[in-house]
């Protein structure tokens, strides 16, 4: 067996990149502020910014474009996808979104009797959280402290921590949760994986004390990929045995399919059975998002969507996938660059803490490290810790993030082992002259979300 698996797919259409020199890249890197996020893609060579709509459709898909029926009600598309949907998850109501956040934005309310609710998530993902606070609620992470050690080995490093789950709810009261939502996987954690034990565990305390459960799924078929590989008594079972599974610990799913649906635009909600619930979803989609036969979306983007979620489940596919994302991030540990491990499901995280102790959080230690590497190779890779954290609104003050990382985001069936392996060196140039590298202060801040606009200074 080799070690890492061939693309079990050619390559029949390309989009060229271009390779820039040191001396543009300091300029560009100035005009924007220091801040990856202001780069133009076209000034990027590599871009690992995001595995979130960046990947590549397969030929299907784009044959599947073309009998897109564009309808406002009852598009033909849409009843392709829900076909697709329902045999997937086994539920029985499902409502298209143009993203994620869309489906949260109508879903999340909706489960709150009143203000200041609290949602329980092994970790809330930022647009999830923003959600859950515009409602008026509460988003609370209680996931296992082994995730916060970037160099301890646990096969899944996402899961909830059981003991503090069921105490917290005891404390506030179950009438005070709206709902426990499981982020599988984990992706603030490192694309960490939730063990099916866990989520079982899960379901049982939400029964116990009569909580709806929801899983936001974005990538739902990578974390049913890491049950298969690492948990005892999955071995044998196919990945859409082991996604059933999963589906029947939640009351409802939430998906970016901008991720695991393998399209460039999409969202999904899925209801397992509460028809009451499926009719207020009904009625809210409509304002916020569109007709439920659309929301939001063309028929042409149901029907890649339809097909893509098919795609994602092929077992070949995810073993492609998790074995490049392992390819990146074995170079770097070969090299002693601090990363964490075990490797996650869509991107390497790069601890830059370790790399920089002398750039306290204040100045941004992953930050600077991700402007080294854009200096360093035309890649842009994103920072998670103390500049993505923000302030802390009563005080004022710059909030600590415990992990500072690089996160190195690889988009599906986009980017071949060479750029990999080119990335990996990179990175592996910017950790050898690590001492030399120096943190930043702001120029311009804005108020709420500041990572994504603000301008730095070097110090
Ligand atoms: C991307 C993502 C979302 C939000 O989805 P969008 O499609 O970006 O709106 C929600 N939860 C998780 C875990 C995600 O990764």
């Amino acid at each position: 067996m080799n070690k890492y698996i061939a693309p079990p797919f050619r390559i029949k259409m390309i989009e060229s990149i271009k390779m820039t020199t040191l001396e543009e890249r300091k300029l560009k890197l100035k005009e924007a502020g220091y801040n990856p996020f202001s780069l133009r893609s076209e000034d990027v060579y590599i871009d690992l910014l995001t595995d979130s709509g960046t990947g590549a459709m397969s030929q299907n898909q784009w044959a599947a474009l073309m009998v897109g029926d564009e309808a406002y009600a009852g598009s033909k598309s849409f009843f392709k996808l829900e076909e697709v949907v329902k045999k997937i998850t086994g539920y029985q109501f499902v409502i298209p979104a143009h993203q994620g956040r869309g489906a949260e934005q109508v879903v999340l309310p909706l489960l709150m009797k009143e203000k200041g609710m609290y949602y329980i998530s092994n970790t809330h993902f930022d647009t999830t959280r923003a959600h859950v606070e515009i409602a008026g609620g509460r988003a609370v992470d209680i996931v296992i402290d082994e995730c916060f050690d970037t160099e301890q080995n646990h096969p899944f490093k996402g899961n909830f921590d059981l003991e503090r789950l069921e105490k917290f709810i005891k404390e506030k009261g179950p009438s005070q949760i709206a709902g426990i939502i499981m982020t599988i996987t984990n992706n603030s954690a490192g694309g960490q994986p939730v063990s099916m034990e866990n989520m079982r565990e899960v379901k049982k305390i939400a029964d116990k004390y009569k909580i709806k459960t929801l899983i936001d799924g974005a990538r739902y078929a990578e974390n049913a990929y890491f049950i298969k590989q690492r948990e005892k008594g999955y071995e044998n079972k196919t990945i859409s045995e082991i996604v059933k599974e999963v589906l029947s610990y939640a009351d409802i799913f939430l998906m970016s399919a901008k991720k695991d649906g393998l399209v460039n635009i999409g969202g999904l909600i899925a209801i397992k059975d509460d028809f009451d619930f499926y009719q207020k979803c009904r009625t809210y989609i409509v304002p916020w998002e569109g007709f439920p036969t659309y929301g939001g979306l063309a028929g042409r983007d149901m029907e890649a969507l339809a097909v893509g979620l098919e795609e994602a489940l092929e077992e070949t596919y995810l073993q492609h996938r998790i074995d490049q994302v392992r390819f990146l991030g074995e170079k770097l540990l070969e090299a002693g660059v601090p990363i964490q491990y075990p490797i996650g499901g869509h991107a390497v995280f790069v601890d830059c803490k370790k790399i920089c102790p002398h750039i306290p959080y204040f100045e941004f230690p992953a930050q600077a490290v991700c402007n080294e590497l854009y200096l360093e190779a035309g890649v842009r890779a994103v920072e998670i810790g103390s500049f993505l954290l923000g302030r802390n609104p009563d005080t004022g003050e710059n909030l600590e993030s415990p992990l500072e990382f690089m996160r190195l985001t690889i988009p599906r069936r986009t980017y071949t082992n060479e750029h990999l392996a080119y990335v990996a060196e990179a990175v592996i140039n910017v950790y050898k002259r690590r001492e030399t590298i120096k943190g930043f202060d702001f120029e311009y801040e804005p108020p709420v979300l500041r990572h994504f606009t603000a301008r730095l200074k070097p110090l």
